[in-house]
Order: C-alpha cells, then sequence, then structure tokens
C-alpha cells in the first residue's frame, strides 16, 4: 500500500516560470529555464515542447492560472458575440446542500468566474438536512429552465442522499460537470462521444495540450481513480492513445510504477506524497491534490524535489486548480451553443 508521506519540501522557490503562448509562437522564457528543445509544430499554430532528460535544476513551471486566464478570455468574446446575435446569455445552474465551507467556497468561487465573462448564474442553497426529494424537484427545475444550460450539483452531498440518483437526474446536455453516468459511459467507450468532460481531468489534458506535451504513445500513470478526478483523468489520457497504468490505495509499491512515467498525473489529497525519487526524469508532472497545511496550499508532489527531476510541472495553487474552473466555463458555453445551434468560432472548441 502507499504510505502518506508528509514532510516539509514544498516550495516555491525552485519554480522557473515561462510562458508559452501558442497562439503567436511567442516563447518568452524566464531567465532561470533550463535546458528546453523547441520545434515548430506541422500547423505552424505554435511550437512542440521537447523534454528531455534533464540535467537542468529546474521544470518548466505549467502555469495554469495564466492558461485560464486566457481561455477565461476567450470565452467572454463568445459570450457577448452570442448575446449580439442571437440574444442568448449562457446560464449555469449550482445546487449547493449543507454548510460545507469548502464547498461553500468552490461555489462562491464559480459564482465570480462566471459573472468575469457574462455568464448568467443560479444559485440554490439548501439546508443539510433537506430531503433528496427537494434536491430532485430543483433539478428537475433547471433541466425544464430555458435560461439555464449548465447544472452543477456540489460534491459531496450529505450522507444520507443517494448522490447518484441525484446525479443521474441532471439532464445529460446540461450535464457541465461530466458525471452523468451516460457521459462518464460514452468516455470509456470507444467510438462514442461524451457530451461533456468532467471539469477537473479535462484541464489537465487541456494544459498538456497548451504547452505542446505530446501524449500518444507516452507512458502516463494516474494516482487515484475517483469518479470525478482519477478514473476520468485515466479515461482521456487513454483516449489520446497514451498506455495508462493507475495507482490506488491498495498499489503495492506505487514507486516502481510512478517511476516509469512520462506523464505522471496525481489526484489524492495527500500532502508531498511522491518524493522526487518517485519520477522519472524528465516526466511530465501535474498535480491535482490540494490541501491545506498550515494555512498554504500543498499538493501531493513534493515540489521542491520534483522540480530537479521533473522537465515540466503543475505548482499548487495556480496549477489545475484555475483550469477547473475555466472547464466549467467552457462547458457551460458549450452547453449553451449547442442548445441554441450557435457555431462555435475557431479558437474555442469545447
Ligand atoms: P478522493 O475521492 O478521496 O480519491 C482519492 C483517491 O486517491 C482514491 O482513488 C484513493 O484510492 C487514492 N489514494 C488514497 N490514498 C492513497 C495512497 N496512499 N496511495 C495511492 N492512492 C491513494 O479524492 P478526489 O476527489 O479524487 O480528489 C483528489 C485530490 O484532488 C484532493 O486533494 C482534492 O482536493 C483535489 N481536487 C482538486 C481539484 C482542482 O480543481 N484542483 C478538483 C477536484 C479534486 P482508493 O480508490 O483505493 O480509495
Amino acid at each position: 500500500m502507499a504510505s502518506m508521506i508528509f514532510t516539509d519540501c514544498s516550495s516555491s522557490t525552485m519554480s522557473r516560470l515561462i510562458h508559452l503562448d501558442r497562439r503567436n509562437g511567442a516563447f518568452l522564457p524566464h531567465p532561470c529555464v533550463g535546458q528546453l528543445s523547441l520545434r515548430t509544430t506541422a500547423s505552424g499554430r505554435g511550437c512542440t515542447l521537447s523534454i528531455r532528460s534533464s540535467s537542468s535544476p529546474s521544470a518548466i513551471v505549467i502555469n495554469g492560472k495564466a492558461e485560464a486566464k486566457k481561455i477565461r478570455d476567450d470565452i467572454k468574446i463568445e459570450v457577448s458575440r452570442m448575446k449580439e446575435s442571437i440574444g442568448v446569455v449562457p446560464g449555469l445552474a449550482v445546487i449547493l446542500v449543507g454548510k460545507n465551507e469548502e464547498s461553500a467556497t468552490y461555489v462562491r468561487n464559480k459564482k465570480k468566474a462566471c459573472e468575469s465573462v457574462g455568464i448568467k448564474s443560479f444559485e440554490v442553497g439548501l439546508a443539510e438536512d433537506s430531503s433528496e426529494e427537494e434536491v430532485l424537484k430543483y433539478v428537475s427545475g433547471f433541466n425544464d429552465d430555458p435560461s439555464v444550460h449548465g447544472i452543477l450539483v456540489q460534491l459531496p452531498l450529505p450522507s444520507h442522499m443517494d448522490e447518484q440518483k441525484i446525479l443521474s437526474a441532471v439532464s445529460i446536455e446540461k450535464d457541465v460537470d461530466g458525471f452523468h453516468p451516460l457521459n462518464i459511459g460514452r468516455l470509456a467507450m470507444r467510438g462514442r462521444e461524451p457530451l461533456f468532460v468532467p471539469c477537473t481531468p479535462k484541464g489537465c489534458i487541456e494544459l498538456l495540450h497548451r504547452y505542446n506535451i505530446e501524449i500518444k504513445g507516452k507512458k502516463a500513470v494516474v494516482i487515484g481513480r475517483s469518479n470525478i478526478v482519477g478514473m476520468p483523468a485515466a479515461l482521456l489520457l487513454q483516449r489520446e492513445d497514451a498506455t495508462v497504468s493507475i495507482i490506488h490505495s491498495r498499489t503495492k509499491n506505487p514507486e516502481e510504477i510512478t517511476r516509469q512515467a512520462d506523464i505522471l498525473i496525481s489526484a489524492v489529497g495527500k500532502p508531498n506524497m511522491v518524493r522526487g525519487s518517485w519520477i522519472k526524469p524528465g516526466a511530465v508532472i501535474i498535480d491535482v491534490g490540494i490541501k491545506r497545511v498550515e494555512g498554504r496550499f500543498v499538493g501531493d508532489i513534493c515540489y521542491a524535489e520534483a522540480c530537479k527531476v521533473a522537465s515540466a510541472i503543475t505548482p499548487v495553487p495556480g496549477g489545475v486548480g484555475p483550469m477547473t474552473i475555466a472547464m466549467l466555463l467552457v462547458n457551460t458555453l458549450t452547453s449553451a451553443k449547442r442548445i441554441h445551434y450557435f457555431q462555435s468560432s475557431s479558437d474555442l472548441k469545447g
């Protein structure tokens, strides 16, 4: 079984920020960046980042915050284009049950993000002891409401509720979280397309794409197998032709598996569990895990150690987190476009 290791090895001092702009091909490395090799892609749209087994002391920081901002800027333009052309404003409804502080913060952030791009948000807050029927009533109301294009039931739900029953009640056309069993089932099947992909794993893959990190043919390892992150992340990597292994709490000697990974995604929630010695030199690391330790957020990856071994890494915070919310906005916009047969502009695909 993988063991939990707490160590104060997380630090931002190893961060070396670069900015890689895919659209104009500009590459603006921070002066401290180590060895990188760039070549222009066949499409000419950008450049491919070739990651070498590095003897350089630090990894590229995959800047999720900056990428998420670019995505939000694009969404804002699309939302106003849609409003001007057909008079429709995309709408996202969020149902929050109970007083879980973390959930309330997530919901607040989602609302703020919606406002910042012009998406209308609807929020329902229900008491912890609400009945399942009450939640289902709101889900059904939003399913029928034409001004709502995305419905999100904030998880976790109180233990007396059947999560599966409630998630299944969300109309598959408005399932912007991608948690409906039909969407997950389609994600798992070859030749089928889900209407929506869960936001956090989608954000992980989007970051790999935006940094032109090749997935096809690579050995990818995902730590964690939850329905909302680990499992869909593994499915997405497989759809992109990676060879995927999954590590969970019963996996023996996980470090032997992670050491083979060209791409490592960790979604556990155990601070600093993955040490530098678990990482293959030159690997790309996506750290989904986030936990507050002594007043600051810490990921699953022992950041300072990983920076010396990996070729690229997401920081915590500022890596996957902002991308999750950006993907929720993308999914909501995609849904509104699909429902109203509004064509995508070429730059922003769902
Ligand atoms: P979860 O439902 O608790 O799942 C955790 C997974 O980690 C499980 O599959 C579990 O294995 C596995 N695990 C637990 N201990 C392990 C160990 N010692 N070695 C290997 N695997 C182990 O959590 P989650 O919802 O997927 O979230 C995971 C982390 O990502 C959390 O820190 C969460 O806060 C964070 N998160 C971040 C975002 C974001 O936007 N940045 C979004 C969602 C989640 P079993 O299946 O065997 O129990």
